[in-house]
């Protein structure tokens, strides 16, 4: 094994997938990737509907705790993320959302400051998902049918599904054929990134093409530990092999850091780099005071509607006995059926306080009785369709803090979701909306009973305590070392990506946006890598 390249990619998730492959392809440099998690061939990861079964625990997911969170009566919940090459991409429910022009016409704004070049509006990140993404129905200025990532309608649509956008039209609201279109608003079903009930991740698009190219080398269950830095500059990078040995690897260019939103700045703060004060009340020698680091954490709270139905409708039991042998035959010989299904199809984007505006809300349909599994214990699994309500802009931030100087322990994690009185203002309206859709046909004849909120009191106090109770990660912790124009002090990388204060560093996984998109990250992140490989190349 060699000990010296050209780039480093710390952590093969949805943005250093990218840019690792687009750099092993197009550069001539040498690359290599420093995955901390295992292989991403494995069946349970490729169906769809594995990601219920890791959602309960599995290898191939990281589930950090967060601190106890105060405004939540002192709860703390889980923040699963992915522990395996590609990251995020190849355990997600694949659910394709890019967010709307605006979240990047306001990146765009935000990072302008006196650097008229920012080039982070609509209009520049726009090329870069219509290339990466090869759609099965629609080819116009949006979208196109040819780039690796394949994205697909839902190979299956179960009957839940179905009522559910019919019930919110009965609301009133648009049925919304492409999320990705000229508009967000409305309901409808989700595009999905896979094909013929494949995961299409960031590393069977990018990463398996370049199985054969000897400028990429990836290594499994290498845990980074620190940067290696001398004089102002990043040399090289430390880490920790399955069996316990330490390794350095060198970097003649470039150390990209891309292990996530709440490792990437744990790594940097490991390395010295970050708020001087929290760095020495670890005992850890500070060579770049960047106070931005571990600051602005984004994440998309979701709390559930959950109803159980008054027929055997849904997916519950589809993965238990005759009925998941019946199932996975369908897969093998048609490959059709529930299979092909992340088990959410159907969802919507609504603003309850304003149906004008922005869509605020964002829900997804999920035909089962369904919690992550620190919250399953107080529900009985069996028959039901589970609506989570979704803030798609939050205004509330937390951080990421070092936990010890010990590269083994988790951060300290607090997103304070729904914190800031008008997140929770946003979700009680989207409860409000979404209990009103269960009113409605068809969906009214299907449900048997609510069992969360109560709605013997559906008050304001009510939901927001039952928010309290329930709100969880929607997966997508973001902005932790976010871009920003110069002059800004929390700014911790320019709108090149580029570290500031150390030279050869770039940042590139959803750590990095000053701002959330609305609706799902993992394009995003995606897309953050396919445009750092850019700037890397100078073809930006
Ligand atoms: C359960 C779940 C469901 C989701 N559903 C959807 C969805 O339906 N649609 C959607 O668009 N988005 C979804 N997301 C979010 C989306 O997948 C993420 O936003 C995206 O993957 C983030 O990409 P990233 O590159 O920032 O980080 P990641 O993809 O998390 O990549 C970070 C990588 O770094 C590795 N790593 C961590 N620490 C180290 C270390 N010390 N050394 C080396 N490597 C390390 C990790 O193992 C990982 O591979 C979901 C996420 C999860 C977890």
């Amino acid at each position: 094994m060699s000990d010296r390249f050209d780039y480093i990619v710390i952590g093969g998730g949805s943005a250093g997938s990218v840019v690792a492959a687009r750099l092993a392809a197009d550069s001539g440099a040498r690359i290599l990737i420093l995955e901390a998690g295992y292989s991403h061939r494995h069946p349970l990861l490729d169906m769809p509907p594995g990601i219920f079964k890791m959602i309960k625990g599995s290898k191939y997911m990281r589930y950090h705790k967060t601190s106890a969170q105060e405004h939540l009566g002192g709860r703390s919940h889980e923040i699963p993320q992915g522990n395996v090459l590609g990251g995020g991409s190849s355990v997600n429910a694949q659910v394709y959302i890019r967010g709307r022009p605006s979240d990047y016409d306001e990146w765009h704004k935000i990072l302008r400051g006196n650097n008229q070049s920012a080039g982070w509006a609509w209009k520049d990140v726009l090329p870069h998902f219509k290339r990466m993404a090869g759609n099965n129905r629609l080819n116009n200025e949006l979208h196109q049918p040819d780039g690796p990532m394949m994205v697909s309608d839902p190979g299956h649509i179960n009957e839940m599904s179905r009522w559910f956008v019919q019930a919110v039209q009965a609301l009133g609201e648009p049925y919304n054929h492409d999320f990705n279109g000229s508009s967000q608003r409305g309901c409808g079903f989700y595009q999905f990134m896979n094909r013929n009930g494949r995961r299409s991740s960031a590393a069977y698009a990018y990463l398996e093409p370049q199985k054969n190219n000897p400028n990429l080398e990836i290594r499994l269950q290498a845990e980074v530990q620190r940067i290696v830095t001398k004089n102002g500059r990043a040399t090289g990078v430390m880490y920790r092999d399955k069996s316990g040995r330490h390794h350095e690897v060198q970097a003649t260019q470039e150390v990209i850091v891309a292990a996530g939103a709440l490792i990437t700045p744990k790594i940097l703060m490991l390395s010295g780099i970050g708020p001087a004060d929290q760095l020495s009340q670890h005992g850890v020698e500070c060579i770049e005071n960047l106070t931005g680091i571990g600051e602005n954490l984004i994440d998309h709270p979701e709390v559930p509607i959950i109803t159980t139905a008054n027929g055997p409708y849904g997916y519950f039991g589809q993965g238990d006995g005759w009925r998941m042998l019946r199932n996975g035959l369908q897969f093998k010989l048609f490959g059709s059926g529930p299979v092909t299904s992340a088990g959410v199809e159907a969802g919507a984007f609504v603003n309850p306080l304003d149906p004008d505006g922005d869509p605020t809300i964002q829900a997804f349909c999920v035909p089962i009785v369904y919690l992550d599994r620190e919250l399953a214990k107080s529900v009985k699994d069996t028959h039901g369709l589970t609506v989570t309500t979704v803030v798609v802009k939050p205004v509330s931030r937390g951080t990421v803090r070092l936990r010890s100087a010990d590269p083994g322990e988790m951060p300290v994690v607090s997103p304070n979701l729904l914190k800031d009185p008008r997140d929770m203002q946003a979700m009680v309206a989207g409860q409000g909306f979404f209990i009103e859709a269960f009113q409605k046909s068809p969906l009214r004849e299907k449900v048997e009973r609510f069992v969360a909120p109560d709605p013997k009191d559906l008050s304001d106090e009510a939901l927001i305590a039952h928010c309290k109770r329930f709100v969880k990660t929607n997966y997508h912790p973001a902005g932790t070392c976010r871009m920003g124009a110069d002059g800004d002090d929390m700014a911790v990388l320019d709108s090149r990506m580029r570290l500031r204060g150390i030279e050869n560093i770039r940042v590139c996984d959803m750590s990095a946006v000053p701002d959330i998109n609305a609706g799902n990250t993992n394009s995003v992140a995606m897309m953050l890598g396919d445009r750092c490989a850019d700037f890397i190349m100078g073809k930006a």
